[in-house]
């Protein structure tokens, strides 16, 4: 959660820093704000909302520095608002400081201060530290650098820190410990983000910095060091990203480009890794483990909200497929229990950000205890990806709509080349259906693009049920993930309270909640348990529900008892959920848009959720 931005240079720092912000928006947006050293005077603006609400504040002020940091917020200690918006400026003034993460000892902290008769002016745990780190500095009569490194020690929680000093004019210094950081390396020039996104069009040259690690950085100096000031070399990647890939390109919203980029992004995925003529998968993550994949004894699927749902998806795949025994688990719950994991076990980590930070520590745990780790990721060398044993990248592209969508498709096709290859080593699948699973997964993006051509009649179903207080998302079989998947596409970009259930459980309570005002979504597309959904369908219909169901093309059964529809084209029931998922997609994105909610970044959330 949360982005920040530094710059130190010879450029002017503060529009490199606003349009950092604008990219990193879609971390947090509660409020912004940024911080100008120029001739040892330090100017801190900020501002409760939007970056713009920020930009429009900033007209008339003193804006000329060649050094700055600037922070957009998700907020966790304290309400969002003018006086907890970041930089926080430290007791004497002299200190200004970003954070992303939690001080989670920051309540023991404060207490220790506030004895020594510090005072607050933001309810934050940022501003403790800061003070914290201040108050070292004065005590022990050290430099800032020190006095931070004394500082850390003591904290626990998570964070990504830059801070600048208002005798030092031309240097940030910055940590990190679970919270990203990027450090793009220009001519005379430096720039910090929490990814590389404000950073891709100065420079392709970065450096991701890892826990435990300070940077001091100056326009023509980067300095790496550990906690215990013992200097590191810093290792310099290049970025493979274009900047067209992070900006809008035509449409209205991130999320509805990124619905309609779906088509090339599994084109993408699969590409260079799947070909259904010769009946190969080649993915190195997975051919140079095969013997540890193949006989894991049981596989654990770790993650959180969308990323989840595809981690259910590959139960039921990953079962039928390879005979191995899945487990699914949201790693924030993983992580505080006392769960049993072996040697032999493989744990799937899914994640779109790679930084997710629960399942970052469950992780953790879970390596510890001797299980091999496999990530699937969408963002290139982030932690997940670095601590992983071996993965697989979706090669979906910068996701910036806060709804994760092209993701989600990645992370199916993903997983479903990796249950296939593990199916043929073993054995479990016969010869015919692994090559029509090949043959269907490489039609896959042609199929999407027959989706998105009627978008349009999505738009029109959105229209008539905008109004609606509850939806209800049903599905069984491998459609029963998706189910819960649309129903939190819903919720999160129209505010409409909207369950995902197997259709069959529905008897079990949510069938209460049926009347002529409530729609019901059915995934109801051709496969072993189409006759079973139908009855389904009857129930609902017999209780005056309004019906909207995804169907596969030439249905009639269901279209007779739908009061709305959409037709999919048809496909083998392994690969459905990826096509079933689109018009979910869709009709999320024209109900939200139709209750004038800003879908790319709905109310409280953020996109990748680096705090626990
Ligand atoms: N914990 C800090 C706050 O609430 C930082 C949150 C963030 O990562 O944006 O201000």
């Amino acid at each position: 959660m949360c982005g920040i931005v530094g710059y130190t240079g010879t450029r002017q720092a503060y529009p490199v820093i606003l349009k950092g912000l604008k990219r990193l928006e879609y971390r947090g947006y509660d409020s912004s704000g940024v911080a100008l050293l120029k001739d040892g005077k330090l100017n801190v603006y900020k501002k409760k909302g939007k970056v713009a609400d920020l930009e429009e504040t900033m007209i008339g002020k003193v804006l000329d520095a060649h050094v700055g940091i600037g922070h957009t917020r998700w907020a966790t200690h304290g309400e969002p608002s003018d006086r907890n918006a970041h930089p926080h400026s430290s007791a004497s003034g002299k200190l200004a400081m970003i954070h992303n993460g939690i001080i989670e000892n920051y309540a023991l902290i404060k207490q220790e201060l506030l004895n020594k008769g510090y005072t607050f002016t933001s309810d934050t745990d940022t501003e403790v530290l800061l003070n914290f780190i201040e108050d070292i500095q004065k005590n022990n009569n050290s430099t800032l650098e020190e006095a931070l490194r004394i500082a850390l020690k003591r904290v626990s929680g998570a964070y990504c820190i830059l801070l600048i000093e208002q005798d030092n004019p031309d240097t940030i210094i910055a940590a990190r410990k679970g919270s990203p950081l990027v450090i793009g390396i220009g001519k005379g020039e430096h720039f910090l983000a929490s990814d590389a996104s404000p950073i891709i069009e100065y420079t392709k040259e970065v450096v991701y910095v890892n826990d435990y690690e300070l940077a001091i950085v100056k326009p023509d100096e980067l300095i790496l060091k550990n906690l215990g000031n013992e200097k590191i070399t810093p290792y310099i990647t290049k970025l493979d990203m274009e900047l067209a890939a992070i900006e809008k390109g035509g449409y209205d919203h991130f999320m509805l480009k990124e619905i309609f980029e779906q088509p090339s992004t599994i084109f993408d995925c699969l590409r260079g890794r799947l070909d259904a003529k010769e009946g190969t998968i080649r993915m190195s993550g997975i051919d140079h483990n095969i013997d540890q994949l193949m006989n894991a004894n049981r596989i654990m699927i770790l993650a959180c909200g969308t990323s989840w749902h595809a981690g259910l998806a590959a139960e039921y795949i990953i079962e039928e497929l390879c005979r191995i025994p899945v487990e699914v688990e949201y790693a924030s719950e993983f992580r505080y229990r006392n769960p049993i994991v072996n040697k032999g076990d493989v744990i799937i980590a899914i994640s779109q950000s790679g930084e997710t930070a629960d399942t970052l520590v469950a992780l953790e745990k879970a390596k510890e205890n001797g299980a091999f780790i496999f990530g699937v990721v969408n963002a290139v060398g982030s932690s997940i990806a670095r601590i992983s044993n071996a993965g697989a990248y979706t090669h979906a592209g910068p996701e910036i709509g806060v709804a994760s969508t092209k993701a989600f498709t990645g992370q199916l096709a993903v997983l479903m080349m990796m249950a296939l290859s593990i199916a043929k080593h073993k054995g479990t699948v016969s010869h015919e259906r692994y090559h029509s699973l090949l043959l269907e997964l490489e039609e896959v993006p042609e199929k999407i693009n027959a989706i998105l051509k009627n978008a349009s009649a999505l738009k029109v179903i959105a229209e008539k049920y905008k109004g609606a207080s509850d939806f209800l998302f049903l599905g069984r079989g491998y459609n029963f993930p998706i189910a819960l998947e649309g129903a939190l596409k819903l919720k999160e970009i129209s505010y409409i309270h909207a369950e995902g259930y197997p259709a069959a459980e529905m008897k079990h309570g949510p069938i209460a909640l049926v009347d002529e005002n409530l729609p019901v979504v059915f995934i109801a597309t051709k496969d072993a348990y189409h006759e079973k959904i139908v009855s389904n369908m009857q129930e609902i219909k017999a209780r005056k529900g309004k019906i909207i169901s995804i169907i596969t093309e030439g249905d009639t059964t269901s279209t007779e008892l739908s009061n709305d529809y959409f037709a999919i084209p048809p496909a083998d029931e392994l690969i459905a959920p990826i096509l079933t998922v689109i018009p979910l997609q869709l009709l999320s994105y024209y109900v939200g848009t139709a209750k004038g909610v800003d879908v790319d970044k709905p109310r409280n959330l953020a996109k990748s959720v680096t705090v626990e």
